[in-house]
Order: structure tokens, then sequence, then C-alpha cells
């Protein structure tokens, strides 16, 4: 009996595991030395699982049903041939051959698309490597294309600053550093600038002669995942809800559901003016549903649901028709995770 209840409840937990959210795989890559040591910081992988753990505590704070999930830790160069010396060659160390930057991050997904096994690299997760090297830092090559081929290269002394990893993975979703002030949510910033400097700089005064407004794009920038300011960290939390609808048009724009995600998220904004629905003899569900188009209606979301994989529904603030047309309501007969945006509240209405 005992047994009975416990795989019952265990399918159940699995159930709604599945349920929680869209998730995005990860596939972390340790580069070890020519000897086959993993460099001094990440002995193990405990730092990746503390990671992850922030990383999901902001995706529950975002609201958009996003989830990562470090699929794998694998180890890749050492001494057992003469590819995997070569990449240890190449890609752990401390000399000037081994300085972050574009030519570094670009040799390295060269080599891995070239040699794909020995880089472990994969086709459906984000590939995410740590090494030693000269500088402590994290790249991740900008902008995202449709060959998916952009990896991100993280210092190994960074290991234990999970926004880092998660400022990387902004840039892979095609965001952009604050400073370049691109969704319009962030001011122009520079890595030593503080608060009053931020200030100064954006609005001609100091900090506290500013509106609450002008004060909260200030903190929206120098606590932000994408700025390059060094703060404490513990603050550097924030991506506005134009960056996080961005980097969901990136998601969503991804052609096949076995890349990085399994899921789709389908969007639905009544206050958005989208030409496919107003147009004369346009369908209510004539967008497609991704964040730039999204669906006036509920049940145009509800009827993208496959059944099968974790799709997301995100709402925009609004009252909705839950069927405005032929007024059935919504059916919920398929798995989705419901979730609305931090902005205010979503009705659907009967
Ligand atoms: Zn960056």
């Amino acid at each position: 009996m005992n047994t009975i209840k416990t795989i019952v409840f265990g399918v159940c937990m699995l159930c709604m595991f599945q349920l929680s959210s869209q998730e995005i795989r990860v596939s972390i890559k340790i580069i070890l030395d020519v000897n086959g040591n993993r460099p001094d910081e990440i002995l193990t992988n405990e730092k990746f699982d503390s990671a992850f753990l922030w990383i999901n505590e902001r995706m529950v704070e975002y609201n958009r049903g996003i989830e990562f999930v470090p699929f794998e830790y694998v180890e890749i160069g050492g001494p057992s041939g003469a590819l995997s010396t070569a990449i240890s060659n190449q890609f752990n160390g401390t000399s000037s051959d081994h300085r972050i930057d574009a030519g570094l991050i670009t040799e390295l997904e060269d080599a891995a698309q070239m040699f794909p096994s020995a880089f472990q690299w994969r086709s459906d997760m984000i590939n995410v490597y740590y090494s030693r090297t000269q500088v402590q830092n994290g790249i991740c090559s900008f902008a995202f294309n449709t060959d998916h081929d952009e990896g991100i290269l993280i210092d190994h002394r960074r290991a234990d600053e999970p926004e880092v990893l998660l400022h990387e993975i902004g840039h892979f979703f095609n965001l952009f550093h604050t400073a370049d002030a691109s969704c319009g949510t962030t001011l122009l910033d520079d890595s030593s600038w503080d608060l009053n400097t931020i200030a100064v700089q954006n609005f001609g005064v100091n900090y506290n002669q500013l509106s609450a407004a002008n004060q909260r794009l200030v903190d929206d920038t120098f606590n932000n995942i994408m700025s390059q300011i060094r703060n404490q960290g513990e603050s550097r939390v924030v991506l506005t809800e134009c960056q996080l609808d961005k980097w969901h048009q990136t998601l969503v724009n991804f052609t096949s559901r076995t890349d990085v995600t399994s899921g789709v998220a389908f969007y639905v904004d009544d206050n958005d003016p989208d030409p496919c629905n107003i147009l004369p003899g346009g369908s209510p569900c004539g967008c497609n549903g991704k964040p730039d188009v999204p669906f006036e209606d509920a049940h145009c979301a509800f009827n993208q649901l496959d059944g099968v994989t974790k799709d997301v529904i995100v709402f925009k603030p609004g009252m909705y028709d839950a069927d405005q047309n032929s007024n059935v309501g919504i059916v919920l007969d398929k798995p989705a995770l419901l979730t609305a945006t931090r902005q205010g509240s979503a009705v659907i209405k009967p």
C-alpha cells in the first residue's frame, strides 16, 4: 500500500513539474587543463546548482513562466587525446592567449561546431563553457541568429556569481546592455558609475533630487541584470517588462520545439492594436501570439496548445473575452501554464 501511495505521489509530483514552466535547457561544460584538472573555483558542481536555484528564483519573480534546467554538467579537454589536449591548450590557461573576448568565443564556437562531440556541443541546449582564463568575466557572441551557434564562455572565478550567467543568457536572448537603452526602460550607464552618477549623467541632478519615477529608472538600470556595473550582486536582479518581452520574443522566434525549449509561450494582449485582428474581415486569431503580435482573445491562445509540450500562456493586463465570436467559452483540456505579466491583473470574462 505504501509503495502504491509513493508511486501515485511521485507521478503527481511529476505532473505538477511538467505543468510548471516552459523549460529552457542548459548544458554546462567545464574545460579541463592539459592534466585533466578542473579550474580551482569549480572543483565540484555545487556552484552551478546554486546558480540555477538563484536564476529560477528570478524567473518566478519575472512571472513569464520560464524555468532554466541544468540538463547536464560535463567535462571536456584534458589528456585523453590530441584533440582534448588541443582544447585545453586553446581554452584553458592564463596567458594573454586566454583573454575572454570576441576572438576567443568565436574560436570556441567554430571549433565546437567542427568537433561537436569533443566539445559536447548540443544543438538543443544553451552551451555554456566555464574555464580558467586570463580575465574574470563572461561573454556570449551576439546577436542571436537562426543558426543557434552562440556559445557562452565564463571565467571560473565568476561561477559563484549567478547574475553573470544570467547576464550572458540575456545576450543569448538578444538583450543588449542597459547602456544601449534599446528598450527605453533603462538609462545610459557605465561600469564604474553609482546611482548618483547615473542620475547626474542622465538627468543633470543628483539621485535624491529626482522624481520617484526617475529614481525607479535609475534603480532599474543600476540593479539590472544587463548592466555592466559590478554592484554588490545581491541587488542585481532587475529585468524590466520591456526586456522580458524582448527576451520572450526571441525565445518564441525559435522555429522548432526541439530547440533550447520544448514549449511555446503564447501572448494575449487586448490593448495591442494588432493589424491582424482589426483589418476588415480579419480573423480574431489571425495573429501568431508572439509578444509583438499577441492574440486579442484568450481562446486563440488556448487553440494553439498541442496538449503535449509545456506551453505557457502569458496575459498582459486587461479584460478578455473567453470567446467573443461563438461565446462557447474556453475548454481547458490541455496542459499549459497560465500567467500574467507583473504590470497588472488579467481578467477572463465568460
Ligand atoms: Zn554583456
